[in-house]
């Protein structure tokens, strides 16, 4: 399966560079790869310290969950993975970090409004927050998916921050914007008024 091998390189180059970035943090976060044509998931496992991750680590499931190849379990989040591709085919790749700056905003249960002009073509706009789900369980997906909509990204209430796209090599850029608008809106509120781009702004750039 030369596919699948190649998808399992850019997991774990993509894990390790995350952990390096702080978008990970020890062995929390996790990410994977559809690959349409076999229909298989390739995704990071549960309980590996990032920086010891090597390439017999990295799981390859089916959709349901049964591993296909691999050492280890998959991620404690495969189901949350798994349920957004079933529901979206445009997505090939599914990254879920508790990168800081973020996550706090999804303590306080805060949506990051459109600050940065970024956040439209990175973000599709605002990043919003999903309804609180628990770890492990599909409702992850099913509560991600109904603020998702024409969004890049969302943000786990009480848990972390859900990026969506067609590659790894887009979902980590999300997640890394999403992180990013996090710290600036986390200082601009610091310092004091926050302008937000008007919905004329955002439709206007999306038409560019
Ligand atoms: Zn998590």
């Amino acid at each position: 399966m030369a596919n699948i091998d190649i998808l399992k390189e850019q997991v774990l180059e993509t894990s390790i560079y995350s952990y390096e970035q702080g978008l990970f943090a020890g062995t929390s976060g996790n990410l994977s790869v559809y690959d349409k044509e076999s229909g298989l998931v390739i995704i990071t496992p549960t309980s590996i310290r990032y920086d010891k991750m090597k390439i017999d680590d990295i799981v390859v499931i089916d959709i349901s969950g049964n591993i296909v190849e691999g050492n280890h379990k998959p991620s404690s989040e495969w189901q949350m993975h798994c349920e957004i591709y079933k529901a979206r085919d445009d997505v090939l790749s599914v990254f879920h970090t508790h990168s800081p700056y973020a996550t706090a905003f999804a303590v306080n249960r805060r949506s990051i409004p459109l600050i940065l002009i970024e956040m439209v073509p990175f973000l599709g706009g605002e990043v919003p927050v999903a309804e609180f789900a628990l770890p492990g369980t599909k409702e992850m997906a099913i509560e991600a998916l109904k603020v998702l909509d024409n969004k890049h990204a969302c943000l786990l209430s009480n848990h972390g921050v859900l990026t969506i796209g067609n590659s790894i090599d887009q979902s980590h850029i999300r997640a890394e914007y999403v992180e990013d608008a996090a710290k600036i809106f986390h200082y601009a509120l610091n310092g004091g008024e926050v302008n937000v781009l008007s919905k004329e702004i955002e439709v206007k750039m999306k038409e560019m």
